[in-house]
């Protein structure tokens, strides 16, 4: 291992182009951790977030959370994960480069018959898209689910595991070629995001969806209360288009005795065992050929900046990655 690698350092927050590559020393683990050597690394939106300034972080700033590789080094008491293994992660720091250390427990293995690239594609949208139909909302067969950014990262993993549950599945998405994405994941019925609320009420006999979970935020959160039922419940997930503005609780007064709900990924990985029975459901279902893994583009580590303004532009389909 070198002294120096290769990762993007953010001097100051703003556009994609403040994603410029640079030489910076190559990371040791610590107690209780692992350094992989990374094959690919997932970009995320919350890394435009970040980037942006909307959530705060310290500059110079390697943005990413997400990779997956082969572990190079292990620092002392790690007895659960080895040099040589396989693995993946959502939960490391600084995963935009050619090495990141994660903590040992949060390095998930990666099983034989999964790629490198579906490896470092699935963690974080994967169990994202896990906890919001398995956890947030317990999904069923009975139930009808909203959910936006259809063809997206999650939007389009989550199709497949509603669909899977056996649940009716509303997708929204905005343009002809991502609505057939969306029906050849499995989506019973596809929509524009143009008054979708009234549009999900003649679709479910007037009486609304019993989830809707919208990761679009300020352009569609009316309509998705719109469109949920009764003492449905309402996932917010994301701000796509922008965050959604303070929000006075008596709506839901006004609006069925709506459940509201804006979780995040980490209040779903809370132990060892919360996260392997995710990743265990999500990989075996991927090495079954049974959830497919789309990635969107792959991109040199050095043109991080392009992959942000390709996810930004609303253009993208599927997950996005870095190759180092
Ligand atoms: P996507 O692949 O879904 O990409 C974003 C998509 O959002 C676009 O392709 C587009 O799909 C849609 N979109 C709607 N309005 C806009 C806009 N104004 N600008 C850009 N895109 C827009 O990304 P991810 O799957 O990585 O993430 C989806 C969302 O989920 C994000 O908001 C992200 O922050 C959130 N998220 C939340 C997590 C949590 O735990 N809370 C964890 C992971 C992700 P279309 O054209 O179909 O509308």
């Amino acid at each position: 291992m070198n002294d120096t690698m290769k990762a993007i350092a953010a001097q100051q927050s703003g556009g994609p182009d403040v994603l410029q590559p640079a030489d910076v020393e190559t990371p040791r683990p610590g107690s209780g951790q692992v350094v992989v050597r990374t094959a690919a690394m997932g970009v995320n939106f919350i890394e435009t977030y970040q980037r942006e300034g909307v959530y705060s972080v310290a500059h110079p700033f390697t943005p990413g959370s997400e990779g997956a590789g082969v572990v190079s080094a292990v620092g002392e008491d790690v007895t659960s994960v080895s040099v040589g293994q396989r693995v993946a992660t959502s939960e490391a720091i600084r995963t935009y480069a050619q090495y990141f250390v994660v903590d040992a427990e949060k390095a998930m293995a990666v099983p034989d018959g999964m790629s490198d690239h579906d490896a470092a594609a699935l963690p974080l949208q994967g169990l994202t898209a896990h906890y919001l139909v398995r956890s947030t909302f317990e999904l069923g067969p009975e139930h009808t689910a909203v959910i936006t950014a259809a063809s997206g990262g999650v939007g389009g993993l989550a199709i497949q595991l509603m669909k899977r549950i056996g649940a009716t599945v509303i997708a929204l998405t905005s343009t002809a070629e991502k609505a057939a994405t969306a029906r050849e994941l499995g989506a019973d019925h596809v929509l524009g995001y143009d008054g979708f609320a009234d549009k999900v009420r003649e679709l479910t006999d007037g009486r609304g969806a019993d989830v809707v979970y919208d990761s679009v935020g300020k352009s569609t959160f009316d309509e998705s209360l719109k469109a949920t039922r009764v003492r449905g419940t309402v996932v917010l997930f994301g701000g796509s288009s922008g965050q959604v503005p303070p929000f006075d609780i008596q709506r839901l007064n006004g609006s069925g005795a709506l459940f509201l709900t804006r979780p995040s990924l980490a209040f779903y990985l809370r132990d060892a065992q919360e996260r392997a029975w995710r990743w265990q459901e999500l990989t075996d279902a991927v090495v079954a050929g049974d959830l497919k893994v789309r990635v969107g583009g792959t991109y040199p580590l050095a043109e991080a900046a392009r992959a942000h303004a390709d996810l930004e532009s609303r253009a993208t389909q599927g997950k996005l990655l870095l190759l180092p």
